[in-house]
């Protein structure tokens, strides 16, 4: 699962992520390992209550939405937008209004998933804490996402949370 790698999280974009753009390759080098590979995006609307609490990001059809342009994207079997309604969400891959994701991964016979991208505390957290409470063998891919640490601590409380709640860190050489 590789988690909003859009041109606004990354270095020069409207939210960025500190090296943001640096998990790019480490996707790229990840992607053939896998056989079913989700990538999600943040899709705003132009006006949205999200936008209260954040700088405007990730208007949907806007080059800020658009996915980093070295990514991958032809290896991704599916891309799941969310943050699409007027609403304070769309941290997690799974409150897509798109499909029942957990649903669709169980079908692709997913009992296993690695997330990667951007940001570890926040949409990524969200991500990997809903694919461990759907009962997904959770893994985040340490070197393949980048925190915000608005206050400093925050990634690797985020980490702690996930730990906690099962999720088990592992690193892309781990995998390769
Ligand atoms: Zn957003």
């Amino acid at each position: 699962m590789i988690v909003d790698v859009q041109n606004d999280f990354c270095p020069g974009g409207a939210l960025p992520v500190p090296e943001g753009d640096r998990v790019v390759p480490v996707i790229n080098r990840l992607i053939d390992r896998f056989d079913v590979v989700v990538a999600t995006r943040d899709w705003h609307p132009e006006k949205t209550v999200h936008f209260e609490k954040w700088p405007v990001h990730c208007v949907r059809n806007t080059p800020g939405a658009a996915f980093h342009p070295d990514l991958e994207v032809s290896k991704v079997d599916r891309i799941v937008s969310k943050g699409t309604g007027n609403k304070d969400d769309g941290y997690s891959a799974f409150e897509t209004d798109e499909l029942d994701l957990a649903a669709w991964l169980r079908e692709q016979g997913v009992e296993e998933v690695y997330v990667t991208g951007l940001a570890t505390e926040y949409c990524v957290k969200a991500s990997a804490l809903d694919a461990a409470r759907a009962g997904f063998r959770t893994f985040v891919v340490t070197d393949a996402v980048r925190g915000i640490d608005v206050n400093p601590g925050d990634i690797d409380k985020a980490i702690e949370e996930m730990k906690k709640a099962g999720v088990k860190m592992i690193s892309s050489e781990e995998i390769v």
